[in-house]
């Protein structure tokens, strides 16, 4: 079967090969052949219909113009095999009608032939453009495949360097705000008053960079430290995050209330860090009145929907994106201190756990946080 196929292949990519001219001189050697045989077998067999052959190899291999020349030659041969065969018709006429006629169906085979060749050529043509357009797609997406590894390598290796260079900044720092506590224990009042505000500042600056790395570094290793998942009570990872919050929640007179909340499969520290983050948020970012923070979690389909909203400034709703992005605050540092790495590292921890975090807030009246953390992450 394999073999015939080739053959088959194989004779059709030969004639495809030729020029018309060849193909045309074969198709009259044909009908030639007909011709002779419809003229030796004159009266008992009809070889009429066997023209169609050479004259349908003619039109699909060569062109529609030969097809009708052919046409022509085996209407012609076809007249003068019957004729010369000596047939008897009641009418001389009848011989040249039949032989009209015959030239009609053929003519009309060639136009037929050449409309379907139009058609067949023209969806060859569409099977190409989209075998190419499916290889260009294939071709983009492995482009895309490779880049998009790349792209998880080099922050990967972002992340450690972040992770590793701020690791190795805040052993020096800590050293320098020490030196530079000690410079004011045992200086102050005995240089000028100029000589002490520029100690004091500089011991402000340097604890407000301990913090940026501080931040950075937690912002690193969200990627690189992370813990596995474990089922985890969200009720006793709250309790921890409170704990930590002990000084600024008694400072602010923050009252805290939440929902049970569920048991889910995370990483437990950075659930905690997430909880914290938006907490001490709504207590940093709060308005006159007391802060009140409420934490709750619905469940919606293969998801729980955690929120935690407060009574503080708001956010305007232009920024509600944006200030998930590192670095990005809406607030200079005298009148909010903070670093802008806060909810980039929320957002991180949220989508390592498979969710999505987002904000709804109205300016003046408080804000309400929601993450998504997914019953079994893919992780798993
Ligand atoms: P930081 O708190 O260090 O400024 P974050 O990344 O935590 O950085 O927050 C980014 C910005 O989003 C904040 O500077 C603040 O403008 C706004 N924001 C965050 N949480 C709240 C909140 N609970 N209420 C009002 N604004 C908020």
């Amino acid at each position: 079967m394999k073999g015939e196929n080739n053959l088959f292949t194989s004779i059709i990519e030969y004639l495809t090969h030729k020029s018309a001219p060849y193909l045309l001189t074969w198709g009259v050697i044909v009908v030639i052949f007909i011709g002779v045989l419809d003229y030796k077998t004159g009266y008992e067999i009809d070889f009429s219909i066997f023209y169609l052959l050479p004259i349908a190899f003619v039109v699909w291999f060569a062109n529609r113009n030969d097809g009708v020349f052919i046409s022509v030659i085996s209407a012609v041969t076809e007249f003068e095999a019957d004729f010369l065969a000596g047939r008897i018709y009641s009418h001389p006429l009848i011989l040249v009608w039949n032989s009209a006629m015959l030239l009609g169906f053929f003519l009309l085979s060639v136009f037929i032939l050449s409309a379907l060749k139009t058609e067949y050529k023209r969806r060859i043509k569409l099977i190409d453009e989209l075998q190419d357009t499916v290889s260009e797609l294939k071709r983009t997406e492995e482009e895309l495949k490779q880049r998009s590894q790349a792209l998880a390598r080099s922050n990967a290796e972002l992340e450690q360097f972040a992770s590793a260079a701020s690791h190795d900044l805040k052993e020096p720092l800590l050293a320098i705000t020490i030196d530079l506590k000690l410079l004011k224990k045992r200086y102050k009042g005995k240089l000028d008053s100029e000589a002490d505000k520029f100690i004091a500042d500089t011991i402000d600056e340097a604890i407000q960079m301990q913090t940026l790395i501080n931040d950075m570094l937690s912002y690193a290793r969200v990627g690189t430290g992370g813990k596995s998942f474990i089922l985890t009570d969200c009720n006793a990872v709250l309790n921890r995050s409170l704990a930590n919050l002990k000084i600024p929640l008694e400072q602010s007179g923050a009252v805290v209330t939440h929902d049970p909340l569920p048991e889910v499969m995370a990483d437990p520290i950075q659930l905690g860090q997430l909880l914290q983050n938006l907490m001490s948020n709504a207590i940093k970012f709060r308005r006159e009145e007391k802060p009140s923070i409420h934490i709750s979690a619905l469940r919606k389909e293969k998801e729980w929907v955690f929120s935690v909203s407060d009574n503080g400034i708001g956010i305007p709703s232009e920024y509600s994106a944006e200030i998930f992005e590192i670095f990005q605050r809406l607030h200079n540092k005298k009148e909010y201190p903070g670093t802008g790495i806060g909810l980039a590292t929320c957002k991180k921890i949220v989508e390592r756990h498979g969710g999505h975090i987002w904000v709804e807030s109205e300016p003046g009246k408080g804000s309400t946080f929601y993450f998504t953390i997914s019953e079994k992450p893919d992780s798993l």
